[in-house]
Parts: structure tokens; C-alpha cells; sequence
């Protein structure tokens, strides 16, 4: 038997509880089902159950549950991207979350030149500066983003992050409220939408009230929605 109703229910329930309240409009928080390792049938479940946004990390999976589950979704690429894979994702996906460097941008960019389809994507910012992770760096964020400027085939619509891991997710806050604060710098520099429309794709299972008391326009929640994954 599966949760994935009731899982949807609560979180649904949780995210506007969280946007309520900080007084804002639970309606401009989306929920990115993330579905790696998870089996088409379970998307198909979440699909009738109203989900039509999920988040996938790698992309032949994400390519043989994109072509057998056809139209009616819509797709994030949540994954680290290689360049020499930028134009399989560009031709997959509606959004790339996971921007960090001109080359994978150049990639993406000229894969869809000419297709008169501008892809939107996020910058990934490693708000944490863990050595480990992905992301541009706080401080070298404004140059990339001049620099993706010049990327005709490209909208830059806001920032993700991957803070830290860490138990409490009080603990996480602050790199939450960083993120939002670069974003709003970033935003008055020109280099992202204003602020009002600017997403910002942070919080998962574990933390995802938090990111929405903190700004959180896109909440990517995997475990919470479809179980431990194998
Ligand atoms: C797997 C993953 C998630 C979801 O994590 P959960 O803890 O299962 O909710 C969110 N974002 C990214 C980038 C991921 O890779």
C-alpha cells in the first residue's frame, strides 16, 4: 500500500501552513516531487493525485520515464550536469536547476538555439562553501551571471542551494536566509527577475518549512513524498 495520497496531503498542508505563517501566498510555493530511483508507477500515482512537477538527478533514468510517461508533466533536472550532456538535458527538460559554470551554460544554451524555445534555469549556489558540493561560490555568483547574460537561449530565474546537512533544520535557517539575501543583492544588481519573481529552490524532506518561512519558491521533497529510497 502506498502513502503517496496522503504523503502529498500533509505536505501540501505543511508548506502552507509554513507560508501562512510569514504572510505569504501559499500559491506562489511549488513542490518538486523528487523522483530518482523511484518506479513510474509511483509518478503516475502522484500525476493523479494532482502532482505535475518533478525533479530528477540523472539522465538516462530521467529519459525513459520522460518517454513513458508523456505529456501532462512537467520536468526539473536536479542533478549534476556534465557539458557534454547539456544538450540531451536542454532537450529533456523544462527547467535545469542545477547551473554552476559558463561551460555546462554554453552547453545548454546552444542546444537550444534556433529552437526559439528559451530554457530557464537556476544557478546553483553552494551557500555552505562545502568542497564537496556543487554550486558556484557566493562571491563568484555575480560574475557568472554577467557572464550567462550573454547566452541569448538562457533566462536565469532565480538560485538553488544545497546547504548542509545537519539534523536540526533550525540549524539550516541561516543558509536559507542567506540564499535569499544574495538573491535580493543579485536581484537590485539586475542580474535575476525582481525580487517578487525571482524562485528560489531550496528545502527537502527534512527542512522544507524552514526554507518556506525563508523564501523557498520551489521545495524539493523526495523521502517525505515517496519513502526511503533503495
Ligand atoms: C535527492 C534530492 C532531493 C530530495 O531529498 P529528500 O531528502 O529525499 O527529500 C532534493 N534535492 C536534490 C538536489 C536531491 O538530489
Amino acid at each position: 500500500m502506498s502513502n503517496i495520497r496522503a504523503n502529498l496531503e500533509e505536505i501540501r498542508n505543511r508548506i502552507d501552513g509554513a507560508a501562512r505563517k510569514v504572510g505569504r501566498d501559499p500559491a506562489r510555493i511549488r513542490l518538486v516531487a523528487v523522483s530518482k530511483k523511484v518506479p513510474v508507477e509511483m509518478l503516475r500515482e502522484a500525476r493523479a493525485c494532482g502532482q505535475r512537477l518533478f525533479g530528477e538527478n540523472y539522465l538516462q533514468e530521467a529519459a525513459a520515464k520522460i518517454a513513458e510517461l508523456g505529456p501532462g508533466f512537467e520536468w526539473h533536472f536536479i542533478g549534476h550536469l556534465q557539458s557534454n550532456k547539456g544538450a540531451q538535458a536542454a532537450g529533456l527538460f523544462d527547467l535545469v536547476e542545477t547551473v554552476d559554470r559558463l561551460k555546462v551554460a554554453t552547453a545548454l544554451d546552444r542546444a537550444r538555439a534556433g529552437s526559439g524555445r528559451v530554457l530557464p534555469v537556476l544557478l546553483q549556489v553552494n551557500i555552505g562553501r562545502e568542497s564537496q558540493k556543487s554550486g558556484v561560490l557566493p562571491e563568484e555568483a555575480e560574475a557568472l551571471l554577467r557572464q550567462l547574460q550573454g547566452l541569448p537561449n538562457l533566462l536565469v530565474r532565480g538560485l538553488m542551494v544545497m546547504p548542509p546537512f545537519l539534523d536540526d533544520p533550525e540549524a539550516v535557517r541561516p543558509f536559507f536566509r542567506a540564499t535569499r539575501e544574495l538573491a535580493v543583492k543579485l536581484a537590485d544588481l539586475g542580474l535575476l527577475p525582481p525580487p517578487g519573481q525571482t524562485e528560489l529552490s531550496m528545502g527537502m524532506s527534512g527542512d522544507y518549512q524552514v526554507a518556506v518561512e525563508e523564501g523557498a519558491t520551489l521545495v524539493r521533497v523526495g523521502t517525505a513524498l515517496f519513502g526511503v529510497r533503495e
